[in-house]
């Protein structure tokens, strides 16, 4: 089965917070960088439906204002039919205001106008007359359509007499789309970002839209903005316009008319700015993005590599190199370094375990000389290297009667005392060995005849000089042989040392034979 790594886990703990953190800054900013946006949006039209509302307030009031004071003009030569019309053209040129002027008489017949409405002399125009009390103060139709089917707005202000007496009225007629100062004023917005903005009057009917094309349409669905407005209120609030789409809106009333300004601007048009910003942001981040990959890549690296060197290591545990390999692993912080030392410890306990157990294997536990099986890996290695070494063969001589005589325990005792003297007479590198019972080999390598016989000799004497555990010395014979290096085979020398041995024996004990063999035997010495 699959088991990641601890490299490959960090990279994707790295990848996961990165991600996490990442996403959360995306998300929040998002939010705030929206909600931001929206605010943002809904001030703007706030104060823009406000400013637009209060310019046309404002416009209106002047307008009244003027015909306020042209009513007080006709009041003083109101027979004087020339001075009417004078009146009428005078205020109509007076500003551009005014698309038409007229002067109504109290039944409502129109008794002057300006040049430019002079075909409507001596008709009743519709909704100006005084009867229904509007020639009692200063008025602001409701938008409608005209004769010739425009829509306007018409504007009157009383004319009264010294008395008090009402005489009739004075009035402007503004068409809502031919070029005058109100249509001046509303079209003076800029479209800059897809905001909408229009005119609503009482009865809910669009008297101006920054789309021309609706003007005179009627608002029929619920618009919240719509409503707030016409009930005279101001304000802003996010909304479904009456074509179902997310608005954010402003609005603001003219009180003098009834009327409601508002701006909206489509929500989904907000912030699609702030989309293309998040894109762009993304882009941006890009780059550091890439490289915090390649620095957390690096790092889990750096930090998995001791752990996984140290892990490497116990494929081969039991190679004779694995100590040195767990010492040669950086572990450069601490758990690593715990690990590190733990496996060292372990690695020498096992390896001083082993020694010891192959130690014991090898070993005679009475002489501590080498047994029969560590003498044959002795002989091995010898053979190996292809030098050649002196094997001598011993035997304690009647070794039976001192058993007899004295006991097994101290026949043991007398076994321990020859390795005693075997060590003394020997190099460290001499191979000693408890061949048998009371038999003993010697390797000496590299050692000539001379030497060999030197040794063996060396050995016998000491023997017969010392006293050994029993009170009085015991002696030993030897034989002595040369592995001269191959092809020779080592069996044929352990042989012949063997036979020189029993030719020891033969000739009366307690001495050296020297067996001749290979080049020794050619040569014929
Ligand atoms: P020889 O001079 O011909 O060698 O006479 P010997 O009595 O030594 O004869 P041999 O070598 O045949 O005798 C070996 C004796 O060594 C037989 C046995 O009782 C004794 N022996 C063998 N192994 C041990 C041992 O581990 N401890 C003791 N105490 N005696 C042993
Ligand atoms: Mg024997
Ligand atoms: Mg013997």
């Amino acid at each position: 089965m699959f088991k990641p790594d601890l490299r490959l886990l960090i990279v994707l703990l790295g990848l996961a917070v990165g991600l996490v953190t990442f996403i959360n800054a995306v998300l929040s900013s998002y939010q705030t960088e929206r909600d931001l946006l929206m605010a943002q949006t809904l001030e703007a039209n706030r104060v823009y439906a406000a400013k637009q509302a209060a310019s046309t307030e404002l416009f209106l009031l002047n307008t009244l204002e003027q015909l306020a004071y042209s009513a007080g003009r006709l009041a003083e030569s109101w027979a004087d039919a020339a001075a009417r019309m004078d009146e009428a053209e005078r205020l109509s040129r007076l500003s551009r205001s005014f698309n038409a002027v007229t002067v109504h008489d109290r039944q409502g017949r129109i008794i002057a106008t300006s040049s430019d409405g002079l075909a409507m002399l001596g008709l009743r125009s519709q909704g100006t007359v005084a009867d229904d009390g509007h020639g009692q103060r200063s008025w602001v139709s409701q938008p409608f359509r005209g004769v010739n089917g425009e829509l306007l707005v018409f504007l009157s202000y009383p004319v009264v007499d010294a008395a008090g007496q009402a005489l009739g009225l004075v009035g402007g007629t503004l068409y809502l789309q031919q070029p005058n100062a109100l249509h001046a004023l509303l079209a003076e917005h800029y479209y800059r970002d897809g905001t909408h903005f229009y005119v609503v009057d009482r009865s809910r009917q669009l008297i101006y839209h920054s789309d021309a094309q609706r003007v005179g349409e009627q608002v029929v669905l619920h618009n919240p903005a719509v409503e707030a407005v016409l009930q005279g209120r101001a304000g802003m609030q996010r909304l479904i316009n009456s074509r179902g789409i997310d608005m954010l809106a402003g609005y603001a009333p003219v009180p003098s008319a009834g009327w409601g300004v508002v701006a909206q601007r489509p929500t989904a048009q907000t912030l699609a700015e702030l989309d293309e910003l998040m894109l762009k942001t993304l882009r941006n981040s890009i780059p550091i993005t890439l490289l915090s990959l390649l620095a957390i890549a690096w790092l889990a690296r750096w930090i998995a590599r001791p752990l996984r060197n140290l892990a490497d290591t116990v494929e081969h545990w039991d190679s004779p190199t694995a100590d040195e390999e767990v010492r040669r692993v950086r572990a450069w912080y601490f758990e690593a370094q715990q690990l590190q030392r733990a496996m060292q410890e372990g690695l020498a306990m096992l390896h001083d375990k082993l020694g010891r157990l192959s130690e014991e294997n090898i070993t005679d536990p009475l002489s501590g000389l080498l047994n029969r099986r560590g003498l044959a890996l002795g002989l091995e290695r010898l053979q190996q290297q292809r030098l050649p070494f002196a094997v001598l063969a011993l035997d304690i001589d009647h070794f039976k009667q001192i058993n007899d005589r004295h006991g097994h325990a101290l026949g043991d005792r007398v076994l321990q005392h020859l390795a005693g003297l075997m060590r003394d007479c020997s190099r460290s590198t001499d191979l000693l060995c408890r061949s048998g019972g009371e038999e003993f080999l010697m390797l000496l390598p590299q050692a000539n005849a001379a030497v060999a016989m030197r040794v063996a000799e060396r050995l016998r004497l000491s023997m017969a000089s010392m006293p050994s555990p029993t009170g009085t010395a015991v002696t030993v014979s030897l034989g002595v042989a040369l592995w001269p290096g191959p092809p020779t085979p080592v069996a044929q020398v352990l042989k012949a040392a063997d036979a020189a041995l029993y030719q020891a024996k033969a000739q009366g004990r307690d001495r050296v034979v020297y067996a001749p063999t290979g080049e020794d035997s050619a040569a014929g010495s």
